[in-house]
């Protein structure tokens, strides 16, 4: 099967999908910052290598790219019509090692809050910010 894309037009897709991702990353900070959390961000030696950690009260939050890591029923998260076996293994491998991360970071004796990219737009900032705070504070 042949891309619907050339392969410029492809990569630039992708590489779109990704800096979404890290708008939303960005969107999260902010409102970590607003509500005056210190965090550390991207901790290498924690798996899975959480976009925010929060040392003392054995904390992490991941955002997840809908696309990358495969949010379920989010129109984010289709798998490319081409290259659909290699895509198919990619991103099932993401989904697959999220969930191995998240498993050993909580025997480990962490929480774990997964934010999903859609959930840090205008119009769902509100819910993602609380949830922030309640999982933060509990
Ligand atoms: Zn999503």
């Amino acid at each position: 099967l042949t891309d619907v894309f050339s392969k410029r037009k492809r990569s630039q897709i992708m590489g779109r999908i990704r800096s979404q991702g890290s708008i939303a990353e960005r969107h999260v900070a902010n409102l970590i910052q607003k509500q005056h959390y210190k965090f550390e961000a991207h901790r290498r030696d924690l798996l899975g290598c959480p976009d925010f950690v929060f040392p003392r009260r054995k904390k992490v939050i991941f955002v997840h790219g809908c696309f990358w890591h495969q949010h379920k029923g989010c129109n984010r998260a289709t798998c490319p019509k081409s290259n659909r076996a290699y895509w198919s293994k990619k991103l099932s491998g993401n989904t697959r090692r999220d969930l191995i991360n998240r498993r050993l970071l909580l025997k480990a004796g962490w929480k774990v809050l997964t934010l999903w990219e859609c959930q840090t737009i205008v119009s769902g900032i509100e819910i993602t910010s609380k949830r922030i705070n309640r999982f933060l504070d509990s």
